[in-house]
């Protein structure tokens, strides 16, 4: 709580000096003892706009009120040519790291009442600081309900809270009726294998909704309710529903052996390359609802497995804001 409250106070910092070119001429809200001078009505050359003729107006928020969702910033009425810097708040306190004209709304803002702090400057003027009305935030799972993809960050996020229906989990026409770029990527990834010195190969690709609810079942049944329900997800809530997950072995290694091999240990470390991620690491269970599953590699495109899995080790779930 301290920590998140120093954050703040930096923030409201920054927030006053961004923006403006003189630092601490930042005008609050309502403020009417502006000690700014009154330009001089007979004309001169170059004024120097002040506080006052910078026209502010209360910002709006734009977008689906929903975690998962991206929340816009609008700045009607201001005066034209205002340059503006952006703080969003949530329940009237900064949000780390968002200051973009763009926030998506992350599970930590489910049920509380987000915000934007819009700084407005103009060359040479005091800048002014509005803030919008809050708007409340709502779960944005799709997942008790079978309703359609949820999609964050164009990654179309499948676990137990987000499930997919079954009309949305067509196979593929790639390699075990995975999806097409992700077939492409998995084409890419075993020939770097291959020149690394490594063979590999996909078990499962696509499953279809009645196969996973039949392996779901099994691993319960076999594994007890816990361990099962790590082990498999529920019809709709499997990545091999959707076409975008393999599941990988080398020659005989398979499963945790896969782990342990060289070539499993090649895979975790290159896979991001070709857009794939280890999507269940070790010790993270709790964030992903999976048990560590060294042969399950999810493609997400390059560009998204390089800003999470390549260097920050970050889970999907973490990566995307929703853990
Ligand atoms: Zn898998």
């Amino acid at each position: 709580m301290n920590q998140r409250g120093a954050c703040w106070i930096a923030g409201l910092a920054a927030m006053a000096v961004i923006g403006s070119n003189l630092p601490f001429a930042h005008a609050e809200d309502g403020s009417s003892s502006s000690p700014s001078p009154t330009p001089s009505q007979t004309a001169s050359p170059s004024p120097i706009p002040s506080a006052e003729e910078l026209v502010a107006a209360r910002p709006v928020v734009k977008g689906i009120r929903k975690v998962g969702h991206q929340l816009t910033a609008s700045t009607p009425g201001w005066s034209a040519g205002a340059t503006f810097s952006y703080q969003w708040l949530r329940n009237g306190k900064p949000i780390r790291g968002a200051s973009g004209a763009t926030y998506w709304l992350v599970k930590a803002d489910q049920g509380t009442k987000v915000s934007v702090a819009v700084t407005g400057g103009l060359t040479g003027a005091a800048s002014r600081t509005e803030t919008s009305l809050a708007v409340k935030i709502t779960d944005g799972k799709t997942g008790k309900k079978l309703t359609k993809p949820f999609v964050v960050k164009g990654v179309w996020v499948i676990n137990k809270d987000h499930r997919v229906a079954k009309k949305y989990l067509k196979k593929g026409p790639g390699v075990l009726g995975s999806k097409k770029e992700a077939s492409k990527a998995l084409v890419k990834l075993q020939k770097a294998a291959k020149r690394a010195g490594y063979t590999i190969q996909p078990t499962s690709g696509y499953r279809s909704y009645s196969l996973q609810t039949t392996i779901w079942k099994r691993n319960i049944r076999i594994l007890g309710k816990k361990r099962g329900e790590q082990m498999a997800a529920p019809p709709g809530a499997s990545e091999h529903n959707a076409g975008l997950a393999f599941d990988l072995r080398s020659g005989s290694k398979r499963g945790y052996a896969f782990g342990r091999s060289n070539a499993g240990k090649w895979v975790a470390k290159n896979a991001w390359k070709y857009g794939f991620i280890l999507r269940y690491p070790k010790g993270k269970t709790a964030i992903t609802g999976f048990a560590y599953e060294p042969w399950h590699f999810r493609y997400v495109g390059v560009e998204n497995a390089r800003a999470f899995a390549g260097t920050k080790k970050l889970t999907l779930e973490e990566y995307l804001g929703l853990a």
